[in-house]
């Protein structure tokens, strides 16, 4: 046994330093980047914010409402072969390009994502998804995807170590998901007692990951849009958003109706209620490792994304940095033990 005595740090232990700007507007801040990638020749453009790959948020109309936004949505791996037919022969070249198909590790899998490759050249990211990205069986599966699709963009993950994404990106994948139980619905902490704090996993993976001229996306944890901005700062290249988009017209699942307020149900990919849908059965090897909670419903995911933008916008004229990629330079974070001023809470309960 060891233990490591530095203290890592999550989204609630830093506030981001102002400094001195030139900027007179958020207007003038650009939030889009281009990419391009260590093995895939394609570049993309886009503000690099992701829906996540939950059935509830990963969906084709989350995608429709995102693209317009320029940004991308990871498309959750429960849609049948017709369906992406459907999908695709209504969708332009634009929404297509704001798409990342998701796939486990199951070769049943892998013969589905060929088929909805052939469908269209304009998709261009694939996403290969497990809780637990620590697993050889993880990495050979990797490379056989690798190997398949030489030019397409690959994200793998998860994992919260710099070593680990060195391996992946070694063995395939153009960018690294990070993060090991900071999800809103994830109970992984508690259940295992494994996880680390996001933003010392950002740091850290984000590092190794550029070293090698690979990226990183950030998944999970972040609850507002001032969490967004300290995972660019501390040098995500990617930050992906469940709880955040959750409870929109976009999202699947029915609306509630209780004492005429509506509200949606969203649940962790590997809680019961997922579970159950999936697979017909909660496996008596496994224990639920996701929570589901009820939520108010919010309507159309379009004013939550200009409030997340106009949040971005705004730290940026705050550190001086004119362009989303500037944000990481930047960035000084100071540790904190306070965040927002609660005064009014009693009232709101
Ligand atoms: P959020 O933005 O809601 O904080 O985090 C979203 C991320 O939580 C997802 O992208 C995924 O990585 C993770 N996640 C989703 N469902 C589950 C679950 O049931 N268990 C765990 N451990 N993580 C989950």
């Amino acid at each position: 046994m060891r233990i490591e005595e530095d203290i890592k740090l999550g989204f609630k232990d830093v506030l981001i330093r102002p400094k001195r700007s030139i900027l007179k507007s958020r207007s003038e801040v650009d939030l889009m980047r281009t990419f391009s990638f260590k093995y895939s020749s394609v570049m993309w453009s886009g503000i690099p914010i992701i829906a996540a790959n939950m059935d509830t948020i990963g969906t084709f109309e989350m995608v429709r409402a995102l693209s317009k936004f320029h940004i991308l949505t990871a498309v959750h791996k429960y849609y049948s072969l017709d369906e992406w037919k459907n999908f695709i022969n209504i969708s332009s070249q634009h929404i297509l390009k704001h798409v990342i198909v998701s796939i486990g590790t199951s070769l049943e899998e892998m013969k589905k994502i060929k088929e909805i490759f052939l469908l269209s050249d304009s998709l261009k990211y694939i996403c290969i998804d497990v809780a637990n990205g620590y697993s050889e069986h993880f990495v050979s599966f990797l490379k056989k995807i690798r190997h398949c699709f030489p030019n397409k963009i690959i994200c793998a993950g998860n994992v919260v170590t710099g070593e680990m994404v060195e391996e992946l990106i070694i063995s395939g994948a153009d960018i690294v998901k990070v993060g090991i139980g900071p999800g809103s619905v994830c109970t992984t902490r508690l259940k295992t007692g494994v996880g680390y704090p996001q933003l010392s996993a950002i740091i850290e993976c984000s590092d190794a990951a550029h070293g090698l001229n690979g990226h990183i996306i950030s998944d999970g944890g972040c609850s507002v849009s001032g969490d967004i901005a300290k995972a660019f700062g501390g040098g995500a290249d990617f930050v992906m958003l469940g709880g955040m988009l959750s409870g929109h017209s976009e999202c699947s699942g029915d609306i509630i109706e209780e004492r005429s307020k509506k509200y949606m149900l969203f649940y962790g990919m590997s809680s019961n209620s997922a579970m159950k849908r999936y697979t017909g059965e909660i496996r008596r090897y496994r224990a639920s490792e996701g929570k589901t909670v009820k939520i108010p419903f919010r309507g159309c995911v379009d004013s939550t994304i200009s409030d997340i933008l106009g949040g971005l916008r705004s730290t940026c004229t705050y550190v001086g940095a004119e362009k989303l990629k500037q944000l990481t330079k930047r960035t000084t974070f100071i540790r904190v033990t306070e965040q927002e001023n609660c005064i009014f809470d009693i009232f709101n309960k």
